[in-house]
Formats: C-alpha cells, sequence, structure tokens
C-alpha cells in the first residue's frame, strides 16, 4: 500500500500530527490484536480534531473480521478497507469516491501481488517475500481462512521476478512469508511445490563483483502437516538457503490436536524432527504452541511440556488460546481458566529459557556472520545471525572497539561469540 500510494504522489510520514490523511493497517488475528488495533485507531483519530488529519482511512483484518459493524463503533474512521481491498488504497485516501464507507471485497477474487507492483521496504537490506495468501486448512482457533479466503499461491515465476529486483536493489536477507508456506503451489494449474520454488530462488544468478556474500532466503510458517521431504532436502543442499526451519505444532497431546483440527501425532512430530536434525545437521528449529486450548488437561500439558524439553527447540513461540464468539473452538467444551493457562505458558517459557541459553552456549568461540541491523552506543551494533529471523528470534551484539572502523547498517560483519544471554549472543567484529 504504501508502494502504490509513493507511485500516486504522496508522501510517506511517520509523523501523525503532520500527516494530512493517516492510514491504521489491522490486525484482528487475537483479541489482544483486535484491541491494539482499536486503541491506535482511537489515538489517531485525535489528529482530526487537531493536526493536519483530514482523512482516516482503517484497512485490514479489523474490518475483515467485524464487517460492516466496525464502520457503527468507529466513527471517526473515513474509510474502511478489507484484506481484498487494498489495492484500493489510493482512492481511498483521496476520496471523495468513498465517504464514511466499508470496501469488503470477496479476499478469494482479489488480485495477487503482480512482481512489478510499487514497494517500499521498512528496512532497505530485509524484505519479506509474499508466496501465497490465504490458508485452505480449517484449523478451529484460526480466524485465517475466514479474512484472507483459501490459499492462492503466486506463479513461481512472479516470486522469482520479484525476489530478483528485490536482490539487485540491496536486499541481503528475503523472508519468504504466507499462511502455510510448506502448502506453497499445491492450489495451482501447473502442481508445483515449495522445494521447487527454493531451488529457483537459490539459483538466481549473483553479481559477485558487486557483493561478496549471496543474501540469505529464509522460509518462515511451514506447516508440519504440508512439509515435504524434498524441502528438507533442498535446504540441505544450497548454502544460500537458511537452515531454518519454522514449523508451528501448536499442540502434541491426540485430543487437543484432534479438537484443534491438526492432522498428526505426537510421534509423527517427534519422526519430522528426527528427520530434519539427521539430513541437516546446523538445522535450527522454532515452533509455535498454544495452551490453554479448550478440554486442555493437565495431563496434555505436561505431555507438551516432555515434548518441549525432548525436541529442544531453537526457538519457541507460546501463546495462550485467544477465544471468540467466531470461532470453532469456542463452541467446544471445557475452556481452560485464564490462571490456569497463564500458570501453563510460564512453565513452558521457563523450560524453554534454560534450553535457549544451554543451546546458545554452544556458539561460544564460534565465528558467525551477522547481518549488520543498527548502531547502538559505545562501538556496540546489533544484528541478526542467519539462525536468527527478524521480530521473533534473539539478536546479535557485535563489539567493535577493536575496529578502527565501525559497521555497515544493512551488510554482513563477521563475528566472534564471546558470550551469550538467554537469547542473544555477544561478540567482538573480527
Ligand atoms: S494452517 Fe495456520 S493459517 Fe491455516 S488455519 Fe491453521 S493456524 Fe490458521
Amino acid at each position: 500500500m504504501i508502494g502504490r500510494l509513493q507511485k500516486a504522489g504522496w508522501t510517506i510520514t511517520a509523523d501523525p500530527e503532520e500527516a494530512e490523511t493517516i492510514v491504521v493497517n489491522t490486525c484482528s488475528f487475537i483479541e489482544d490484536a483486535a484491541q491494539e488495533s482499536i486503541d491506535v485507531i482511537l489515538e489517531l483519530a485525535e489528529y482530526k480534531k487537531e493536526g493536519a488529519c483530514r482523512r482516516l482511512v482503517v484497512t485490514g483484518c479489523l474490518p475483515e473480521r467485524y464487517r460492516e459493524e466496525i464502520l457503527k463503533s468507529l466513527p471517526e474512521a473515513d474509510v474502511i478497507l478489507g484484506t481484498g481491498a487494498f489495492d484500493q488504497i489510493t482512492k481511498a485516501v483521496r476520496g471523495p469516491q468513498y465517504s464514511h464507507q466499508c470496501v469488503l471485497p470477496d479476499p478469494d477474487l482479489a488480485q495477487l501481488h503482480p512482481h512489478d507492483a510499487p514497494r517500499d521496504l521498512t528496512a532497505p537490506h530485509v524484505a519479506y517475500l509474499k508466496i501465497a495468501e490465504g490458508c485452505s486448512k480449517s484449523c478451529t482457533y484460526c480466524i485465517i481462512p475466514k479474512l484472507r479466503g483459501k490459499q492462492k499461491s503466486r506463479q513461481p515465476q512472479e516470486i522469482v521476478s520479484e525476489a530478483i529486483a528485490l536482490i539487485a536493489g540491496g536486499v541481503n536477507e528475503l523472508v519468504l512469508v504466507a499462511q502455510d508456506t510448506t502448502a506453497y503451489g499445491n492450489d495451482l494449474p501447473d502442481r508445483t511445490n515449495l522445494s521447487q520454488l527454493m531451488e529457483s530462488l537459490a539459483q538466481i544468478p549473483i553479481d559477485e563483483s558487486a557483493r561478496a556474500i549471496p543474501p540469505w532466503l529464509r522460509v518462515l510458517y511451514g506447516h508440519p502437516e504440508s512439509i515435504e521431504n524434498s524441502f528438507i532436502e533442498a535446504l540441505a543442499s544450497h548454502s544460500r538457503l537458511c537452515s531454518y526451519f519454522d514449523l508451528p505444532v501448536q499442540h502434541v497431546s491426540p485430543a487437543v490436536l484432534k479438537q484443534m483440527g491438526r492432522r498428526y501425532t505426537k510421534d509423527d512430530l517427534y519422526r519430522l524432527f528426527d528427520r530434519i536434525r539427521d539430513r541437516v545437521p546446523d538445522a535450527v528449529l522454532r515452533t509455535t504452541i498454544i495452551v490453554g486450548f479448550p478440554g486442555e488437561t493437565h495431563a496434555d500439558f505436561e505431555a507438551l511440556l516432555q515434548f518441549v524439553e525432548d525436541v529442544r527447540f531453537d526457538h519457541l513461540g507460546v501463546f495462550i488460546y485467544s477465544d471468540a464468539d467466531d470461532l470453532a473452538s469456542h463452541h467446544l467444551s471445557d475452556h481452560v481458566p485464564k490462571a490456569v493457562a497463564t500458570d501453563r505458558y510460564h512453565q513452558l517459557m521457563s523450560a524453554q529459557s534454560g534450553i535457549s541459553s544451554e543451546n546458545n552456549r554452544k556458539y561460544i568461540g564460534q565465528a558467525v556472520k551477522v547481518l549488520v541491523e543498527e548502531s547502538l552506543d559505545n562501538h556496540l551494533f546489533a544484528g541478526r545471525t542467519n539462525f536468527q529471523a527478524p521480530e521473533v528470534d534473539g539478536l546479535t551484539y557485535i563489539n567493535t572497539a577493536k575496529m578502527p572502523f565501525g559497521l555497515k547498517i544493512g551488510s554482513f560483519a563477521d563475528m566472534r561469540v564471546t558470550d551469550t544471554m538467554e537469547y542473544d549472543l555477544m561478540g567482538e567484529a573480527i
């Protein structure tokens, strides 16, 4: 949307006080996110009274989930665009075509992002590359298929063309995302899959005179049901592809998995993670878990905790089940009290904190490559290694005190790890 607005002649500002039009792009995946979106809208609506703002546009999943209701409860908004209407952003900010109106086309009919659509990157060295939109699975706790429609994969040549342009523009890390990345391609008429796409991306020619180190390619949001051996093989075979496996398992108890609508067993998961580690010895495993799902018993939780202690994930995200009456899981019996779910959350986080600390200690003394992202005080920079994904994993801190000059933001640097914290690494530039 930012790219489209810039192309249409708008100047983007992050300062709401000077903005003529304020656009709030919202999330409503869980209750907390929806509440945060509403709070931000109300806070920014104040600029219509006092600042330069003449128009407030609300976009994304909040209107998609709550439909016309949102217009009634947020009279401050001038235009509301659902997820299938992102391409109407230039009309929405301009007015007067839309005035106090909700635009909610079917997300299944929305145009997929074309490879040459204008883009503006938040950080010029990292780009998210969307490979599909929507999800064809039906986990009972998840609203995404309703908000984003069924899976619609982009054509591989579209994705490769966009990747080529981003790399030529200086991007050093491409993060492939979708709601269910490992299911990529199974909806296309010429069936393809994620491993074929990764092979094509790994073979993009790189101008070695312009860059000594090829960009990293990382995949997030896989699924234990749809991951194929060929994808594991692709990551094992190409150094340009990060050996990073983000596979949210959500739970391991047969009863909970059944009620969640996820079709695998705990043993399938043990076998899957063993297989990955056998084939890719430097594999980094990330997973996500939900605690307090309706019907989760003490024994279910104990099995989950044991699983986390056994697999020893490099990175773990834990979420407390978020209920809402438009979810299928809302109608299940035996909802878990919030206090019990919170206690289970803390138990898992505490177990993982010890596992992560121990995992990190193996890097002490090793030389690692770091993508430098921020300059801090006193010769200190922050960045990430290829085993740390943006936003969700820990950071790497590089001390350059012994170097005659600092580091360039967005470039790669070499570092020797001297110390570790629970989730972060520290070391000296070499
Ligand atoms: S696979 Fe992911 S996006 Fe799709 S329904 Fe399940 S949780 Fe939601």
